[in-house]
């Protein structure tokens, strides 16, 4: 019976009260939108964009960039879509900038130029990506929400927050990612709309451990309490501001801890398409009440394992 609800449940996420909680889709071309075209992911609460830069010699222009953004709002059919500004990183190197002056010896290490401090170092990407996404916005009224990768102060917050506005993009967001970022959520919420949690690059920062080596996937568990602390805070700093909170990394597609983001405070959470079924089963099977024990279980503990145990002691065992 169980797996017939998983094949039935096509609603939107909201737990057992009521409590909406929005499950939305990551993708990262224009192929992973068209496939969400009947799907009954409520949006995207992550496009990464680094496709549309990858192997390049020169930077795309703003023409070319808007027809992207525009097929992929196209095939969300009205539903909203949060674009990430370009991350340029180790594992997905901007080529076309070592041209640019950029020193292949360091260009986009961990601690190093990525993120929103290429847009520092380089304006002019930010300030393509931006206009190419206002008009694809204006061209088809999709509502479209932009963040920025490796926020790591308000400051930059700010920065990138009235750039974006000077675009006329409404909706603007900081990813928090950076373990400075989480501990100032709150002064970050005073710049931008909402903010959303990269779990993936929040658990290399908080556990010094790059995210590459497989080598080191128990320090990079999200289940990690440390890590659930700077979640606990960036959601705590939604709150007080009465502004959304996302979680787009990995983390949002393993059920139990879905359970223990919502119970944090999480509004919204942004996965893998093929995952959505199953969190949205494990929400909707559980109050806003249940979900909150179920966080301060998991935040006693002090090992991932056992933050995992604990909160699956109290997951309804039909989920
Ligand atoms: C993250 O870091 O968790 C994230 C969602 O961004 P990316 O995986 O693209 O770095
Ligand atoms: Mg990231």
């Amino acid at each position: 019976s169980s797996i017939r609800a998983l094949d039935n449940e096509r609603g939107p996420g909201v737990t057992r009260d009521g409590v909406a909680v929005a499950l939305e889709a990551n993708i990262a071309s224009m192929a992973d939108a068209a496939r969400l075209a009947d799907s009954s992911v409520q949006g995207v609460g992550l496009y990464r964009t680094e496709a549309v830069f990858l192997e390049r010699a020169t930077p795309p222009g703003v023409d070319e960039q808007r027809v992207i953004y525009e097929r992929v709002l196209r095939s969300l059919g009205g539903r909203p879509v949060t674009i990430r500004t370009v991350d340029g990183g180790a594992d997905r190197p901007l080529e076309f900038l070592l041209g640019q002056g950029m020193d292949p010896a360091t260009a986009f290490e961990a601690l190093g130029l990525r993120g929103f401090r290429l847009d520092v170092r380089y304006p002019q990407i930010l300030d393509s990506q931006l206009r190419a996404i206002a008009a694809a916005q204006d061209n088809t009224g999709v509502a479209v929400r932009v963040m920025a990768p490796m926020i790591s102060t308000p400051r930059e917050a700010a920065e990138f927050a009235k750039r974006a506005r000077e675009f006329g993009i409404a909706q603007v967001g900081a990813m928090v990612e950076i373990p400075s970022a989480a501990l100032r959520a709150s002064k970050i919420l005073e710049h931008v709309d909402f903010i959303s949690v990269g779990t993936n690059d929040l658990a290399q920062y908080t556990m010094a451990a790059d995210r590459t080596l497989g080598e080191l996937s128990r320090l990079l568990d999200p289940w990690q309490p440390a890590v659930l602390d700077l979640v606990s805070m960036a959601a705590r700093a939604g709150k007080e501001h009465s502004k959304p909170v996302a979680v787009c990394g990995e983390a949002a597609a393993d059920p139990a801890l879905a359970l223990v983001l919502v119970g944090l405070g999480v509004t919204s959470l942004s996965m893998a398409p093929g995952a959505v079924s199953a969190v949205r089963h494990a929400i909707r099977h559980h109050s806003a009440k249940e979900t909150r024990a179920i966080a301060r279980a998991a935040l006693a503990e002090s090992s991932p394992s056992s933050a995992k145990r604990a909160a699956l002691e109290l997951v309804d065992p039909q989920v």
